[in-house]
């Protein structure tokens, strides 16, 4: 039980984001005095003080810690300065946030012995921060020293931080102001992962409403084309993901690229991917249906080469299904194949991992995405916790710093990366890549310097105005029953949002 008590300020949101880093499984009662049991757990204590010192006003922040062995760690730090400093208030208010978060941070370094390798990062997008600085010129060794001693990265994930954004900044400075992202969301799965959080409904059940999903999500398509073409706007990337999109027929499979590739524009368009993810929904008439339009990247995750595992996580194939999938890929000529694994898989140890990294070595892929498993709010993990061993936060760092050897090994070089809630020892997910194969959509998706468009039950439309560090977001609902009978509710957001903003910019 941690019980945390704040006075003089109000950014609980952000000193619990702290809290979890250090106490992910630990209960956070928010209390008003000093009076409970200490023998039940950990007691955090920040506050800001303002008071009068020799005819000053002085704003002091306050944190401690003090556990079962009564030891108490603590922190003062005058902050006058930053206040006064900063007209803006809310300027003022996001500096103030930060050194809460970095006194709270330490003071549980110091009382747990433990630190973080993202250090006081907890968002979702890192390297974000990198890119601010490279837009103000900083050079590398102003980046790195900020990111170690203000933002507490240990020194290796400070340096891949550092290379991820130099990468993906290859990506983001050629591409143009006019130039949009497509997301196509196709909901289905053969079955569903035990970790999974996505949209993603049976097949089997839901087979008989494809041909309605598809219909809807045509008028879709039509309705964003019109979209991009009023406002002479260009497709850079194209993303069909899931759920699974090869879960449905191959003859609907084929309905939707031609709907693609007959409504869209692709001339400009540099990368095409669909996620044929699971190889227990890959078909040869599937693939050749692929090969046979404009795709030119996918996707085939085995997640791991262990069966046994598969077994465990609810996946209906077997490790010999993913090699015969990718060599059916490669057979057809497919010459971008990305391949996703996971660190830390329930029961997993390091010597697991390794066999899966050695097994995809064999079939050279040009990417591999590495994820650390994470405790998703709305999978089923989340739900049947204790039916499950979950591997140690140690061991879980141990996997991912010997993919970042193994892979680099391979000649894949990491360039691009996200964190997530509740991933187990505070890691992140890093996709590699042979040089010259990057994403562009994983790059533009994870920067939110472009906007995309998201069509589909469940999909998030992100409309980004870089000139005002402002991003709108529209939502499709998520029941594909909804999506089916709502479709001209979902076109009449996007077009609604368009056109107000249309007339945000004319006034
Ligand atoms: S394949 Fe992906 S989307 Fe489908 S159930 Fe598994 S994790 Fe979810």
């Amino acid at each position: 039980m941690i019980y945390l008590r704040l006075d003089g300020h109000q950014y609980q949101y952000e000193v619990e984001d702290i809290l979890k880093l250090f106490f992910m499984d630990e209960k956070i009662i928010l209390v008003s005095e000093d009076s409970f049991d200490l023998s039940e757990g950990v007691f955090i204590r920040s506050s800001l003080v303002k008071r009068e010192a020799g005819g000053n006003i002085v704003f002091e922040l306050n944190s401690s810690v003090k556990g079962i062995d009564g030891l108490t760690y603590e922190s003062t730090l005058d902050i006058t300065q930053i206040i006064e400093e900063i007209s803006d208030t809310h300027k003022a208010k996001r500096a103030v946030k930060r050194v809460i978060k970095r006194q709270v941070y330490k003071i549980l370094v110091q009382y747990t012995k433990k630190e973080m390798p993202w250090g006081v990062l907890t968002g979702i997008r890192p390297a974000k921060i990198v890119h601010e600085m490279l837009d103000n010129r900083h050079d590398k060794e102003y980046i790195l020293e900020e990111l170690k001693n203000n933002y507490f990265l240990s020194e290796h994930k400070a340096h891949v931080l550092y290379n991820v954004a130099l990468s993906e900044k290859k990506i983001l400075d050629s591409t143009k102001s006019d130039m949009v992202s497509i997301y196509i969301g196709i909901p289905f799965c053969p079955t569903r992962c035990l970790y999974c959080s996505f949209t993603s409904n049976p097949i089997k059940k839901y087979e008989k409403m494809v041909e309605s999903y598809m219909a809807a999500l045509a008028k879709e398509i039509k309705s964003v084309d019109k979209m991009l073409k009023d406002r002479m706007l260009k497709i850079q990337s194209i993303y069909i993901g899931g759920g699974t999109p090869t879960s449905i027929d191959a003859q609907y499979l084929e309905m939707l690229l031609k709907e693609i590739e007959s409504t869209f524009c692709l001339d400009f368009v540099r990368e095409f991917t669909l996620e044929a993810g699971r190889p227990d929904s890959i078909t040869l008439k599937k693939l050749e249906v692929i090969a046979n339009s404009k795709v030119n990247r996918i996707s085939i995750n085995p997640q791991t080469m262990k069966d046994e595992t598969l077994l465990r996580i609810g996946r209906s194939h077997t490790s010999l299904d993913i090699i015969e999938a990718f060599k059916l890929a490669r057979g057809l000529g497919f010459d971008n194949i990305n391949m996703d694994v996971i660190a830390g898989l329930p029961g997993e140890k390091l010597e697991d991992f390794l066999y899966t990294l050695h097994e995809i070595e064999k079939l050279f892929p040009e990417s591999i995405t590495v994820h650390t498993m994470s405790i998703k709010r709305a999978s089923r993990l989340k739900d049947e916790r204790n039916n499950y061993k979950l591997t140690d936060a140690s061991e879980v760092a141990k996997m991912v710093n010997a993919a970042y050897e193994f892979i680099r090994g391979m000649g894949l070089l990491p360039y691009y990366l996200y964190r997530q809630k509740n991933i187990l020892g505070n890691l992140e997910n890093i996709g590699y890549a042979r040089p010259g194969t990057e994403s562009i959509y994983n790059v533009q998706i994870m920067e939110e310097r472009q906007t995309i468009f998201a069509l589909g039950a469940g999909a998030i439309t992100k409309i980004v105005y870089p000139k005002e560090n402002r991003i709108e977001r529209v939502f499709n609902v998520k029941s594909i029953e909804d999506y089916i009978s709502r479709i001209d509710e979902m076109i009449r957001r996007k077009e609604e949002i368009m056109h107000t903003n249309i007339q945000k910019v004319k006034s």
